[in-house]
């Protein structure tokens, strides 16, 4: 990369949509981590509403559907991936119980107290983690759930390199023990926390990407953007390897107080 202070915000957004979109998640995870997240959950039933933020393609989106009886909705800035997102809804046959939206999650189109789950899986880093929950907590009832994904620090100390990849890719990263008290300070109960494990990053992520990074390269040869937008990529993934002891993504689940 020319300017390794890059970061993935300055892509051309067409091409990350066109790239992400060719891959079956958008961000690490894995339906397995999913479930076990959703089972934390109490008393959903048919008549619950379920708000999945930044659903990207809806690979998470669809596994709630496929595990509950609920009512979804998945709101992605991107109308690309909202229109894949009703092509997978439609195959599984879900389109009566699940929805996509267009729309920002800095400016949520819904009425208050209207969800009993608020949903997101690798997103919220887009708003940043304490503002996401601070402002959503007021579309959620009392009693009502949130589950998110966010990139947290195992360790007190770490090496340079990687503290410094995410001191300007997401400065809001954090300990857990931080992040838990943030939630706690915003009005949730911590009801589960767990680390997503390593296969979330390599097999359901990183290495499905391989395949999707020939591919985009050979169509956008001599792409300037496509060409650092897959070298970034890259690495992320030399990073992942070579500190995967040092973060990774956690599932943080809270009640509303
Ligand atoms: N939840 C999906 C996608 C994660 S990637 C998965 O785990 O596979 C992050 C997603 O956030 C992308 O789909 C991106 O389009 C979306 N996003 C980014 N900024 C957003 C915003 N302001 N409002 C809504 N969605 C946003």
């Amino acid at each position: 990369m020319s300017n390794e202070n890059t970061t993935i915000h300055e892509f051309d957004f067409t091409l990350i949509c066109e790239y992400f979109s060719s891959i079956e998640r958008q961000g690490p995870g894995s339906s397995e981590v999913t479930i076990k997240a959703l089972g934390f959950i109490d008393n959903l039933s048919k008549d619950s509403r379920i708000l999945d933020i930044g659903c990207g393609t809806g690979a998470q989106t669809m596994v709630l559907a496929q595990n509950t009886t609920c009512n979804i909705t998945g709101l992605d800035l991107f109308p690309s991936f909202i229109n894949q997102f009703s092509s997978n809804a439609n195959k599984l046959n879900l389109q009566n119980r699940v929805a996509g939206v267009v729309g920002s999650m800095e400016n949520l189109p819904f009425e208050n107290v209207q969800f009993d789950l608020i949903w997101c899986e690798g997103a919220i880093y887009n708003i940043g983690f304490e503002r996401g929950l601070q402002e959503w907590k007021k579309f959620l009832k009392t009693g009502g759930y949130i589950a998110v994904t966010e990139a947290s620090w195992f360790t007190e100390q770490r090496p340079q390199e990687i503290n410094d990849f995410w001191q300007n890719a997401y400065p809001e990263i954090d300990t857990i023990a931080n992040k838990v008290a943030q939630m706690q300070k915003h009005g949730y109960t911590p009801i589960a926390i767990f680390i997503l494990p390593e296969n979330c990053w390599l097999e359901h992520f990183y290495e499905l990407q391989i395949d999707a990074q020939e591919k985009f390269l050979m169509k956008y040869k001599g792409n300037k953007s496509a060409e650092e937008l897959i070298a970034y990529q890259r690495h992320e993934y030399d990073l992942y390897k070579k500190y995967k002891e040092y973060y990774g993504y956690v599932f943080y689940v809270g009640k509303k107080i």
